[in-house]
């Protein structure tokens, strides 16, 4: 059997898979393009467990695009804490403000309309466009390149573009339309979740593939897929600095690179000794009147780990270049990463 007729005959084993066993999941239950663009966003990189409570705050917060249009960015942030990439929230709202002008508040049916808007790659525009508007078009994931490497026993290497490019030509050229789709979009990227799992291995005995996969059947799934080795993770260090005047804490708006939007401690590159940590404080302004070490923490970024130290520093008056909040209102008021929450964690101490 050629590769192409082996996928066409895997796609109507996953769409009766699906159908009977199928996750109910909160954006299941009404599919529309809104809700699906919500849930997948929010799924890159995000556990579905963990993505559950916050679809559902999302949605009563902004029900509808234009809700999330007219958002105010605080909240936004607020309602994200905690996910993690926040430039998924910002792409979110600056594509809702494209879509309430350009599309009349309606998201493109095509993926190709749909990859002109902030936020949208080919993976989220092939799994709204499939999803929720039945088009031919694949949503290609990791999940997805796993079953397709396995069931072919295709030794491309999935870290590279090309692979992911080649399989999801080769897939659109298959892929169904109407509810099929939206079962084989659902259905092979809950096989590769749930079935063809990434560690450990394969159910092949619970997978409505076992009869036909190539990987199954000559006993090598299991070194499918091939991936080349990622390049290690750039370390940065930084210096934390609580800086209390009274009650409140100074605090400040990110500006650049990760994390840009979310509030944060001041902080600077390096680990900085007690004394250098009072002259970076009279360099922003203020005279240190105590030094204190704080805690230490370490946050891993998909491409750089932030290993962190901190001090605690009393100043007798607040520079104005800062925010200045007490615990209550940093915890109530301000989004602050996840990579910072020890040090937001010190301030209610
Ligand atoms: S039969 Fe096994 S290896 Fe093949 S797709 Fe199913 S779980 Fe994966």
């Amino acid at each position: 059997m050629t590769d192409t007729a082996l996928l066409e005959a895997a796609v109507p084993l996953i769409t009766a898979w699906y159908r009977d066993n199928g996750r109910p999941l909160p954006w299941r239950e009404d599919p529309s393009p809104y809700h699906v663009w919500i849930s997948e966003i929010m799924l890159q990189q995000t556990r579905i467990e963990a993505v559950i409570p916050y679809y559902a705050r999302f949605l009563d917060a902004f029900p509808t695009v234009r809700d999330l249009a007219d958002c105010d960015d605080d909240r936004l942030m607020k309602l994200w804490e905690g996910l993690g990439y926040y430039s998924r929230a910002r792409n979110l709202k600056k594509a809702a403000i494209a879509v309430a002008e350009n599309y009349g508040g309606e998201l493109p049916e095509t993926a190709a309309e749909l990859k002109k808007l902030p936020g949208i790659g080919d993976y989220t525009a092939g799994a709204i466009a499939s999803i929720a508007h039945g088009q031919p078009e694949p949503a290609v994931d990791g999940n997805v390149m796993r079953v397709v490497s396995r069931l072919l026993c295709d030794g491309g290497d999935i870290a590279d573009p090309a692979v992911k490019k080649r399989m999801t030509a080769d897939l659109r050229e298959i892929y169904p339309m109407g509810d099929e789709s939206r079962c084989l979009t659902e259905g092979i990227m809950e096989l590769g979740e749930v079935i063809c799992i990434p560690s450990g291995a394969p159910r092949c005995g619970s997978c409505p593939l076992s009869g036909i996969c190539r990987g199954h059947l000559t006993g090598t799934a299991e070194n499918y897929p091939f991936k080349s080795p990622k390049k290690p993770r750039k370390i940065e260090h930084r210096t934390v600095f609580l800086i209390r005047c009274g009650t409140k804490y100074a605090i400040r708006r990110r500006t650049e690179g990760l994390l840009i939007g979310m509030w944060e401690f001041p902080s600077v590159m390096g680990h900085l000794s007690s004394d250098e940590c009072a002259d970076a404080v009279r360099e922003m302004g203020m005279e240190p009147l105590a030094v204190e070490k704080s805690v230490t923490a370490k946050h891993i970024f998909t491409h750089a780990e932030w290993h962190m130290i901190g001090y605690a520093v009393d100043t007798a008056a607040q520079s104005r270049d800062f925010v200045w909040a007490d615990a209550g209102e940093i915890r109530e008021n301000y989004a602050i990463p996840t990579a910072l929450k020890k040090y937001a964690a010190e301030t209610a101490k």
